[in-house]
């Protein structure tokens, strides 16, 4: 447990990517007392279900993500309005993700590693990418000053696993049930749509956990100029990975 409070902010594509890929870490976070908020760039109003409207979907989706997010005990979940399938990275999107963190301040955000076979997902990390990096230059002049993001870490999603690497191994043993409880107020996680999510990432979480002997874990990736680590000897009391 960090030493501090800490404020984690998870943005993803659609309503719905934070919830299955942050959704344990928040809900474990938010559990240890730490401020938690949620950014979805658009609602996923695209993937409806047959015979739907996208706009009345989307209203659905609205009250999914406000829901959950009370659940993982998040302090704001905000949707932007973005139309799904149609996010770009442009001077508009990444000023207004500027913006977002310099007013939010978070210390550590989580989002989609760059190798997704969804646009918006990876629109989203160059956004974020983009996005935080002139949130940190003072020389940027916008309303709020200038804010650091210090910690920056990928989730491990299904559609986003081209050369995506687990570097970390968080035991979230805790909040897998409060999390689950979550998940289930969407239609769609519930697997009532198309892909079954939920039994997806409950199984990964289980796998993830199996591999560092916890009952549940996730994973998250490290960009890529983070992984260097300066040491003046190599660690002993590094646990191995695979118990056996
Ligand atoms: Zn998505």
């Amino acid at each position: 447990m960090p030493d501090s409070k800490k404020h984690i902010l998870a943005i993803g594509g659609h309503v719905g990517d934070v919830e299955n890929t942050a959704g344990l870490l928040l809900t474990k976070y938010a559990m240890a007392g730490h401020r938690t908020s949620i950014v979805h760039m658009t609602a996923g109003e695209k993937g409806h279900p047959p015979g739907r409207d996208h706009r009345e979907y989307r209203e659905q989706r609205l009250r999914e993500a406000e829901a959950s997010a009370k659940i993982f005990g998040a302090s704001e979940c905000l949707v932007l309005d973005h139309p799904d399938g149609e996010l770009h990275v442009n001077e508009a999107t990444v000023h207004e993700m500027c913006d977002l963190i310099r007013r939010l301040r978070p210390d550590i955000v989580l989002t989609h590693w760059r190798g997704s076979f969804h646009r918006d997902h990876r629109n989203t990390h160059e956004i974020v990418m983009e996005g935080g990096f002139l949130a940190a230059l003072p020389g940027i002049v916008r309303r709020d000053p200038a804010h650091l993001i210090k910690g920056l870490y990928f989730c491990e999603n299904w559609e986003d696993m081209e050369g995506y690497e687990p570097n970390l191994w968080v035991d979230v043993s805790e909040a897998f049930e409060t999390w689950e409880r979550g998940c289930r107020e969407h239609q769609l996680l519930r697997g009532e749509i198309s892909f079954k999510y939920l039994d997806y990432y409950a199984a990964l979480a289980r796998k993830r956990g199996c591999e560092v002997g916890v009952p549940h874990a996730v994973t998250v990736s490290l960009p890529p100029v983070s992984r260097k680590r300066r040491v003046d000897w190599l660690p002993v009391d590094t646990e191995p990975v695979l118990i056996f």
